[in-house]
């Protein structure tokens, strides 16, 4: 039993108020913070902008030929949305074997079982390759905070990486990529009685969009993730009835398996759109670790009694910070496991169960010890 309570520390990272927009997580990143370096952790805080926090600890010689194992988590979380909730959403009300609270699932209670796990072992860490926590702020709307230690070199070396994300401890091998851009089509504006003299520029994405829905992305389906997926998930165009607009946009979503060369793919859509305007602004490979990779091996070996059986490869469905991270640990094999339920994410009423996060704690000890045997 770990030292520090996981499920009294969930609802102590509840309390703290980072819905983002507009997160301000830097109070909750320095209540870890202290709480890992009470332990002898290196401490580091990282600011993307003002108040908005990411935290990384480590703990080991640094001098192992073995890379310290890394656990990430983010502190940010989502709005609560338009409907009311039955519980106070920052009290960290629980209810029999239910924590409720925004964040309690999306993923306060991953942060709490690793920062638990990593502190009670913190003695056997200090001397060996040891351990890294990184802790991001601003996940929710463009993985900002990974991307920013990742970019600006603030992460060092790791040799795997467990991302505390909800799964009900069901390791996750990885998940999709994505391409996400707007695209613009430009015309020539005139009074909408005399639609001759202007050049239409709706009609002219009327037409991308066309295209994008016939669009192939002649790749194999991935025997776990399937195929890719391309979603027009905006448009605006106009200002009035009786004008012929002369301005067009949309926003697309793509989202790619490992076997998808974004490069490629980018050039090919540009390709295919000709004159419209396209600006990527978020360009995230997949997350793929082999299921028989020897490290994931003994990940599913140490879930196996927790699940009640051996796991499968399965993937997660959404994205997550680990595709910034991977730029720096490149060839680390990851893993999305988490103590949260991932249908409670994003919701109502969000809750996280305490049996998972005990379950969650032991077997991030579990990881731990395997690591620096
Ligand atoms: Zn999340």
């Amino acid at each position: 039993m770990s030292r520090l309570d996981a499920r009294a520390l969930t609802r102590e990272l509840v309390a703290f108020r980072t819905v983002n927009p507009p997160g301000m997580e830097r109070a909750c990143a320095r209540h870890l913070g202290a709480l890992l370096e009470g332990a002898g952790f290196r401490i580091e805080y990282h600011e993307f902008a003002e108040a908005r926090t990411s935290l990384i600890a480590s703990i080991g010689s640094g001098h192992s030929a073995t890379p310290p194992i890394c656990f990430t988590g983010h502190i940010d979380v989502v709005p609560l949305g338009a409907k009311p909730w039955s519980h106070d959403a920052f009290a960290g009300e629980t209810d029999g074997d239910r924590i409720y609270g925004r964040g309690t699932t999306d993923m306060k209670s991953g942060i709490a079982a690793f920062v638990a796990a990593a502190i009670d072992a913190a003695a056997d860490l200090a001397r060996g390759p040891g351990l890294v926590v990184v802790i991001t702020a601003g996940e929710e709307v463009g993985c900002e905070g990974a991307k920013y230690l990742a970019d600006h070199r603030h992460l060092d070396r790791a040799g795997a990486i467990v991302v505390a994300e909800p799964t009900a401890n069901y390791p996750y091998v990885g998940h999709k990529g994505l391409a996400w851009f707007e695209v613009e089509t430009s015309g020539v504006t005139a009074h909408g009685s005399m639609p001759e003299l202007g050049e239409n520029a709706i009609l002219k994405m009327a037409r991308v969009i066309g295209d994008l829905e016939r669009f192939e992305f002649a790749v194999r389906s991935h025997p776990v993730m399937g195929e890719p997926t391309l979603n027009v998930g905006t448009f605006e165009g106009g200002s009035g009835v009786n004008l012929v607009p002369d301005l067009a946009k949309i926003g697309v979503d793509i989202r790619t398996v490992p076997g998808v060369d974004h490069k490629k793919l980018i050039s090919r859509l540009k390709t295919l759109m000709g004159k419209a305007d396209v600006d990527v602004f978020s360009d995230l490979p997949p997350v793929w670790t082999a299921p028989d990779d020897d490290w994931m091996q003994r990940v599913f070996e140490i879930c196996k009694p927790v699940l009640g059986k051996k796991p499968r490869a399965r993937t997660a469905t959404y994205m997550t910070d680990a595709a910034n991270l991977l730029k720096v640990y490149a060839g680390a094999p990851t893993v999305v496991l988490g103590p949260g339920e991932a249908q409670m994410a994003h919701q109502t009423d969000e809750y996280c169960n305490m049996e998972r996060i005990r379950e969650s704690v032991a077997i991030y000890e579990a990881l731990i010890d395997d690591w620096i045997r």
